[in-house]
């Protein structure tokens, strides 16, 4: 049995605990999740608990980001069994504010990098990533970490609070961390849970495809010929595709023609009811 973890719902009793590690000297690391924590969420705990002395685990499933035909409702929720896996991982605190005291009445403030977030994941999801950075930069001004971990899983995601917390001189690290998979290549995602038996069969071939995609770019084919050609094996194989792109790791620029460095295949498919997303990274081979 693992010691019980300490849960805080408030940013005062979070910032009271955080004081306390400060106090002695701690560093802190902090992991935002929605909850329904997995393999992948906990590996961001594991990282952190490398880089920092102290873990602290928020657990909101923010309503500002999704759309108002997305999945809020549904969305899986198990605090308990999150609590348990976290003090299993040896977080040191969990943070499981509510709407209330995230968003109180009149709350008006609004995060927004337009240029990052219109294409992509932001063209079918019009105000999302806009729900995510004001979040995410109130958890990073609530916690004031060392560090925060993110998943390499959400790209674009991580690349929007990387620039956020520049343009805000907010003072953390925000540190990516590399997608975990299921052994048939499937990143695992939350909302894997929502797949029929027969989606998941077939939803490892998003990683495959990307996979490939990626091969092609390192063998010299154009980024035009490579994502039409991924996107029409998805087609092939079931999925509606939102996008296969082919960017700047850093920067999320498009890139065109053969690539002449670091690249990231991203793509974003819908199986059924459930959207999916993953990306794999991709560079040009060097000849000997
Ligand atoms: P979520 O609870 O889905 O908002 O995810 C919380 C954090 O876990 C985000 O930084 C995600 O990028 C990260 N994450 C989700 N799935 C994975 C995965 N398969 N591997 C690594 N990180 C992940």
């Amino acid at each position: 049995m693992s010691t019980p973890i300490p849960t805080v719902r408030t940013v005062k009793d979070l910032r009271a605990e955080v004081a306390k590690w400060r106090a002695s000297g701690d560093t802190v690391a902090l992991v935002p999740t929605m909850g329904a924590l997995h393999a992948g969420h906990l590996s961001l705990i594991a990282l952190g608990k490398q880089r920092a002395k102290r873990v602290v685990v928020s657990i909101f499933v923010n309503p500002t980001q999704f759309g108002p035909k997305e999945d809020f409702k549904r969305y899986p929720r198990d605090e308990k069994g999150d609590i348990e896996k976290l003090a299993e991982a040896g977080a040191d605190l969990v943070f499981a504010p509510s709407e209330a005291e995230m968003y109180p009445p009149g709350f008006a403030t609004k995060v927004s990098l337009p240029s990052l977030t219109e294409d992509l994941c932001g063209a079918a999801r019009p105000n999302h990533f806009d729900g995510v950075a004001t979040v995410v930069t109130k958890l990073l001004l609530q916690a004031a970490p060392d560090i925060a971990i993110f998943g390499e899983k959400d790209y674009q995601q991580l690349i929007v609070i990387k620039e956020l917390v520049h343009d805000l001189n907010i003072p953390v690290e925000i540190v990516g961390a590399p997608i975990v998979r299921e052994a048939d290549g499937l990143a695992l995602s939350s909302r894997n849970a929502y797949l029929s038996a027969a989606e998941r069969k077939t939803a490892p071939a998003l990683h495959q495809v990307l996979t490939e995609v990626a091969k092609a770019l390192a063998a010299g084919e154009g980024c035009d010929a490579a994502s039409s050609a991924g996107r029409f094996k998805l087609e092939g194989k079931g999925f509606r595709v939102d996008y296969v792109a082919i960017r700047d790791p850093e920067t999320l620029r498009a890139l065109f023609g053969p690539i002449r460095g670091p690249a990231r295949v991203m793509g974003a498919v819908h199986l059924g009811s459930t959207r999916l997303i993953d990306n794999v990274p991709t560079k040009p081979n060097t000849r000997a």
